[in-house]
């Protein structure tokens, strides 16, 4: 049996207070028991928790910044997206995959950009390979797509208003839903493994047919393959549902057989209260993206809400964090501050905040996080972080962990990270790989890129006719009422 020895130990962290120095025995990946111990192989002065999981993300490691795209609307920032070049695939995993483990995060959700079948098969074995390496649990969501590459259209693939666009943005070809959930088969038999997982990716409502959506749904609910994808994630977003969907989206997509348990959706920041006990009754998990959110202009997502419908929420990074670091303990802060409310006591409460960002991200995943906190029976997943710093200048009978963890707890802080159990952060480096040489491998291709990125020359008159689409209500007609968050919104420009 493997030990995980540390000098405090937050097992449940806003169920139970912090107990003094503990030790985990783990058997087979799992936690067979805490018992108090004396040993500090954490190093002195370190607090141990359950390791964070995000719960969506896409695997970029350069910023979008890096080519041109900066903070704007989804609908805009989009086709700025698609000039990314492809760097190599599995160093840009390694690398992305090598700095989540240091920001303390034991397992990731990664939806990846559509592409083409071919080239995708063989990108997900470079980015399975990565996460087998690193050591990092792994959800590889196939994406799929076969509609509104350029914009969401009232009347799919009747409209034409996009057809002169092309590539990067409008694929040469569109693959039948037969051959894209095939290609979600052939990857899963390939590379699931006990640290990587392999799910249904549509992208969204509005980019995936409902024959699509019915296909992945039968293939779901037919292999108990998880699903996720974008759901109501802007304001245009919604409109777009309103128009298309008038007797619901989230309604129609229950009709189609995609609600279940094996379900997460991303965002969800339109969501209405109507909406909201259809996802709890049928076991959905809403992951939030708070920092994401707010750099897309997306809005606020309707947390405190959905919880008290009892929808069980994750956390995800959606690489955009404020600081575009992955810091992932101060995007689970500005997820408790930004939903906490303005009653005495907060909307949010930390038990729901470290709930998100540990277990309904987990539980996206892999769909099987266990029992709650570092008890037997549950992964043993844990973070080690340096507690003297989170306390550094308290006095001793006011330390209490949580309440430092919730005001200032950072990545910086943390010194180890074990997944199942194994070793994969050790003294702030990631131990499966050479950081430092993936990364002058990647900075030396980034170099060598000719510029400027194919498309630049043509992004800012496509971005142009997409704003005069969503203003013109070519995605629908606008909707009038307030938002779900009680946001009101603001009055449509003359
Ligand atoms: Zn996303």
């Amino acid at each position: 049996m493997r030990v995980i020895a540390g000098d405090r130990l937050l097992a449940a962290p806003g169920r139970d207070p912090a107990t003094g120095p503990a030790e985990i025995g783990v058997t087979d990946g799992l936690v067979a028991g805490v018992a108090a111990g004396e040993r500090d192989d954490a190093g002195p002065g370190s607090l141990l928790l359950p390791a964070l999981a995000n719960g969506h993300d896409h695997g970029r490691f350069f910023s979008p910044l890096t080519f041109g795209a900066g903070d704007q609307p989804l609908e805009t920032w989009l086709p700025a997206l698609a000039l990314q070049p492809d760097l190599d695939q599995h160093l840009t995993a390694l690398a992305y995959l090598a700095r989540l483990a240091r920001r303390g995060v034991a397992a990731t959700m990664h939806l990846h950009r559509a592409r083409p079948v071919d080239v995708l098969v063989d990108e997900a074995a470079a980015i399975c390979a990565a996460a087998e390496q690193v050591g990092v649990r792994l959800a590889f969501a196939v994406p799929l797509q076969d509609r509104n590459h350029v914009a969401y259209a009232y009347a799919c693939g009747a409209g034409g208003e996009f057809d002169d666009v092309g590539p990067p943005w409008r694929p040469a070809t569109v693959p039948s839903p037969a051959t894209l959930v095939g290609a979600v088969e052939a990857i899963a038999s390939a590379h699931t493994s006990q640290n990587v997982t392999v799910q249904y990716g549509p992208l969204g409502p509005q980019w995936a047919s409902d024959a699509l959506l019915a296909a992945v749904a039968e293939g779901s609910a037919r292999t108990g393959r998880r699903i996720h994808l974008h759901l109501l994630e802007t304001r245009r977003q919604r409109e777009w549902a309103d128009a298309a969907h008038p007797e619901g989206l989230v309604v129609h997509l229950d009709r189609l057989g995609l609600l279940s348990p094996r379900l997460s959706v991303a965002h969800g920041v339109w969501l209405r209260p109507a909406e909201f006990a259809l996802l709890a009754e049928r076991g959905v998990t809403v992951v939030v993206n708070t920092s994401s959110n707010l750099r897309l202009r997306s809005g606020f997502a309707p947390v405190a809400g959905l919880l008290d419908a009892g929808v069980r929420i994750g956390m995800g990074l959606d690489g955009a964090t404020l600081d575009g670091d992955d810091d992932a303990f101060r995007e689970l802060r500005l997820l408790a501050l930004l939903h906490a409310g303005t009653d005495l006591d907060p909307r949010l409460p930390p038990a729901a905040v470290f709930r998100a960002a540990i277990d309904g991200g987990a539980f996206a995943v892999h769909g099987g996080p266990g029992p709650w906190g570092l008890v037997p029976g549950a992964p043993a997943d844990v973070v080690a972080l340096d507690g003297d710093a989170l306390a550094r200048d308290v006095l001793a009978p006011y330390r209490d962990d949580l309440t430092l963890l919730l005001a200032r707890g950072t990545s910086a802080l943390v010194r180890h990270l074990w997944v199942a159990g194994r070793p994969v952060v050790r003294d702030g480096i990631a131990v499966g790989v050479d950081e430092g040489a993936v990364l002058a491998e990647l900075r030396a291709r980034l170099a060598a890129l000719p510029l400027p990125l194919p498309g630049a020359a043509a992004l800012p008159a496509l971005q142009q006719r997409l704003r005069h689409h969503y203003r013109t209500g070519g995605h629908g007609a606008p909707s009038t009422d307030g938002d779900a968050t009680g946001w009101k919104r603001a009055p449509a420009p003359p």
